[in-house]
């Protein structure tokens, strides 16, 4: 009689997929903070708060790389420095980050 071979059941190996597709979704997540606006520290600087919108929804969701909306357009300050949050959702998978900017306009008020 030929030995069985042990068997891995389906839901065991798409289990470990479905693990190995959240450490690389993992994975891009603190990637995508490390870019510049990731991160309340490294806003990218805008020209005018006109274009955050138009920036902002063409980053790509760094999870499944669909199209993000802006949820929530904040200003704030931020140790003296004026910012912009723009609040993302994907509209694939539905998660939430923010990006964040510094309005470097020339116009002073
Ligand atoms: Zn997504």
């Amino acid at each position: 009689m030929a030995k069985r071979q042990p068997k891995r059941s389906e839901r065991t190996v798409r289990r470990e997929g479905e693990r190995a597709t959240t450490r690389l979704q993992e994975d891009r997540e603190r990637l995508f903070a490390l870019e510049p606006g990731g991160r309340i520290e490294r806003p990218i600087e805008a020209a005018s708060a006109a274009v955050i919108e138009a920036h902002a929804t063409s980053v790509p969701c760094p999870r499944c790389g669909s199209s993000q909306e802006v949820t929530e357009h904040i200003a704030l300050v931020h140790q003296g420095v004026r910012l912009r949050e723009a609040q993302l959702r994907c509209r694939q998978c539905g998660s939430r980050r923010s990006l964040w900017f510094k309005i470097v306009g020339n116009s002073l008020n």
